[in-house]
């Protein structure tokens, strides 16, 4: 290339960074991207059975439900874990715990927001899947992200891993319909020195659609500037109460052991 046309497209390159500088509304340094740019695809959620083997965690019976989890803060709810209505469980008043711990695991699970609840961004219908909530937080976020009526920080939607990773694609199915997630999430792995010999990965399959491929985060979920420092890679997962009834159903895990 001449360098006459390498000077015409560094002019060019110039024009559209001056360009992007002035913008009315500059984009927020905290934030990455928005939720409504996210493209919107078709999605397919998994409402299969659990594979032979899987550990199941909730069916919809207060069997399964008080066999496998624990309520985080019991007083808030007098010890009781959340309500079940028609096999449909309610997220209620207090984060919930697995009894059991898990280092890399595939999980399932089907979630949906209430038909009639109202979703403003961050606000309304927002709940999670936490990883290493003990020490770590790396938390698949859940959110009303097909109709809300406010954008939000796209590494905040539905698919997302918080704050840290904008899902690939947005197949959000409608308020009152079931959609599936199916993680596999690798926990991290610290060397005897503090080293990180694996940073805690997510692959995370959105009803039906991979919208998180062997995506290797940082640090934990709770602050976008947080790094990974060594903590036990065994512990429980939990569930997250946000204030809003997101519901649940099936949930079930696989370990992976390694
Ligand atoms: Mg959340």
């Amino acid at each position: 290339m001449k360098g006459k046309d390498m000077k015409q497209i560094r002019v060019a390159m110039m024009a559209a960074l001056t360009t992007g500088a002035v913008f009315a509304n500059p984009p927020n340094p905290k934030v990455e991207g928005d939720m409504f740019a996210v493209k919107k695809v078709a999605g397919t959620p998994n409402y299969a059975k659990p594979p032979a083997g899987a550990e199941v965690l909730f069916d919809g019976t207060s069997a399964s439900a008080e066999a496998n989890w624990v309520a985080e803060k019991p007083k808030e709810k007098g010890g009781v874990i959340w309500p079940i209505k028609d096999g449909v469980w309610i997220d209620t008043a207090t984060d919930l715990l697995t009894k059991k711990e898990y280092g890399s695991v595939k999980l399932h699970l089907e979630w949906r927001v209430p038909k009639d609840r109202v979703a403003a961004g961050q606000k309304g219908a927002n709940s999670g899947v936490i990883f290493m909530p003990k020490k770590g937080w790396y938390e698949v976020q859940i959110l009303e992200s097909y109709n809300n009526l406010t954008n939000t920080y796209s590494d905040g939607m539905a698919g997302a891993i918080y704050q840290r990773s904008t899902p690939a694609s947005n197949p959000s199915m409608p308020k009152g319909e079931w959609q599936s997630y199916d993680i596999t999430f690798l926990a991290p792995k610290f060397g005897a020195d503090g080293s990180v010999g694996r940073k805690p990965t997510f692959t995370v399959v959105f009803n039906g659609v991979t919208v998180q491929d062997a995506v290797e985060i940082d640090g934990s979920t709770l602050k976008r500037t947080a790094t990974l420092s060594p903590h036990p890679v065994k512990q429980p997962i939990k569930l997250q109460y946000h204030n809003d009834p997101i519901e649940f159903r099936n949930i079930w895990v696989q370990e992976l052991g390694d």
